[in-house]
């Protein structure tokens, strides 16, 4: 069910009770700033999920109320996550799904990085 991207941060939601150690997933990565973890139906055969430590429900809440380190950190937490699965060379794509038109099941922001073979057209039909 998309998710209202302009709500209130909800922190009963999926990622924050990952972030809260409540519900385990599979981590690739952590920093400060983010963590990143395998998608749990993954859609290519590198699905990672990045999302921010802090309490933003989407890219819109993100790169209007996080500091300056937050959005630093994040940015470089997915760099990284990509050099790290060796997708720069064959290239990858990433994607953040906001608001209703965009599909935002999940209401804190991550950003979906896909790769390990084409991916095909940038969007479906
Ligand atoms: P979105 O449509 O951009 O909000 O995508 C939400 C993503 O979260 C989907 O790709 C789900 O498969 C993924 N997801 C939901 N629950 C979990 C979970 N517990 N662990 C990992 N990924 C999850």
């Amino acid at each position: 069910m998309p998710i209202d991207a302009t709500a209130a941060y909800d922190d009963s939601n999926i990622f924050a009770r990952i972030l809260r150690g409540e519900i385990s997933a599979k981590a690739v990565y952590e920093d400060d700033f983010a963590l990143a973890f395998h998608d749990i139906a993954p859609r290519a055969p590198v699905h990672v999920l990045v999302i921010p430590k802090g309490a933003y429900v989407s890219w819109d809440d993100f790169s209007a109320r996080a500091g300056d380190a937050e959005i630093a950190g994040f940015i470089r937490a997915i760099g990284h996550v990509a050099r790290v699965h060796r997708l720069v060379e064959p290239g990858y794509r990433l994607l953040a799904n906001i608001g209703p038109d965009g599909g935002q099941e999940v209401p804190h922001l991550h950003v979906h990085l896909f790769g390990g073979r084409p991916l095909g057209p940038m969007l479906a039909e």
